[in-house]
């Protein structure tokens, strides 16, 4: 079988040649690539121009954030390059080889809590630096943090910021689309009165809540928007009396559990900040120790 020859791209000559698949989501597909000059190899995020048609908007809007965020952190993916053809918008990142937090967690089916504190309060640093740089993400979920490496202690790096957004106010109202991934959106999303900031916030507890129990609050098949907007009272309530009784929460710390609910208050003009977060016990002390609760 003969390949038909392709269509010549329409504006910058393919400086890469792209390989294997990485990952995809919701509107792209990850691939590595290599630039043909340097032989240097990065992550290429492929976006298919039909399939966006109408949502331009949307990568402009990924380019100008990462533009903004990706060189000031060590542990936000960075934007080399960005081109398009006739047919696809192409994103060139930092690669990450060590794959998903989310397959880790899956692999080890949850972690030590030390293990658990390092991760979240690395993570909780760059959600700092977004939200003190006027960006929220949006869409912080396992499968968007990507380990930079595959060691066991690699570092780890927040990708993904299709759904982020530049506020430069501190007012946590102001969006208002239903946007994100149902399992970790914050309450105020459903509600549609208006959300920002803390919304990462939320999420983070989700993410730590997974990652020391090895299960989800409000499950993947959950339907999380349910009635009258209200999905997440109960279901706080049901991540509180889990935190308590199951046998999954059995050797995690009360000062990981309040960091968790903490993370997961309804109100979002009282959810605590990154900064807050960050000066947690759970996170404070460097070398946290943690003694099982008597
Ligand atoms: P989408 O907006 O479609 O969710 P993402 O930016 O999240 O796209 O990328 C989809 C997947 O591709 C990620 O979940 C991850 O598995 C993989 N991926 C993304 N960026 C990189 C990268 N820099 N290095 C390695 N893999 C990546
Ligand atoms: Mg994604």
């Amino acid at each position: 079988e003969h390949l038909l020859p392709m269509p010549a791209p329409a504006t910058v000559p393919c400086q890469y040649r792209t390989g294997k698949t990485l990952g995809s989501g919701t509107y792209a597909i990850v691939k590595e690539a290599v630039h043909i000059k340097t032989g240097k190899y990065y992550a290429c995020k492929v976006i298919n121009k039909k399939l966006m048609e109408g949502r331009e908007f949307m990568v402009r809007n990924e380019i100008a954030v990462l533009k903004r965020i990706s060189t000031g952190n060590p542990n936000i993916v960075t934007l080399h390059d960005y081109f398009e053809t006739a047919n696809n918008l192409y994103l060139c990142f930092d690669l990450c080889t060590g794959g998903e937090l989310f397959d880790r967690i899956c692999a080890k089916g949850n972690y030590h809590e030390p293990d658990a504190a390092a991760l979240v309060r690395t993570i909780m640093g760059a959600v700092k630096y977004l939200h003190d740089s006027g960006v929220v993400h949006r869409d912080l979920k396992p499968e968007n943090l990507l380990f930079r490496t595959p060691a066991e202690d690699a570092d780890i790096m927040i990708a993904d910021f299709g759904l982020s957004r530049i506020m430069e106010e501190e007012k946590f109202h102001l969006l208002t689309e239903i946007c994100g991934t149902p399992g970790y959106m914050a309450p105020e999303i459903f509600k549609k009165t208006g959300h920002g900031k803390p919304v990462d916030i939320w999420a983070m507890g989700v993410i730590t809540y997974f990652l020391l129990a090895g299960y989800t609050p409000f499950g993947p098949g959950q339907p999380a928007a349910g009635d009258g907007g209200h999905p997440c009272r109960g279901l706080q309530v049901r991540a509180s009396s889990c935190l308590c009784s199951a046998e999954y929460w059995e050797n995690v710390s009360e000062t990981a559990k309040k960091f968790v609910s903490e993370c997961l208050t309804i109100d979002p003009a009282s959810r605590p900040t990154a900064a807050e977060m960050l000066q947690h016990s759970w996170l404070a002390s460097e070398r946290p120790h943690f003694v099982p609760d008597p």
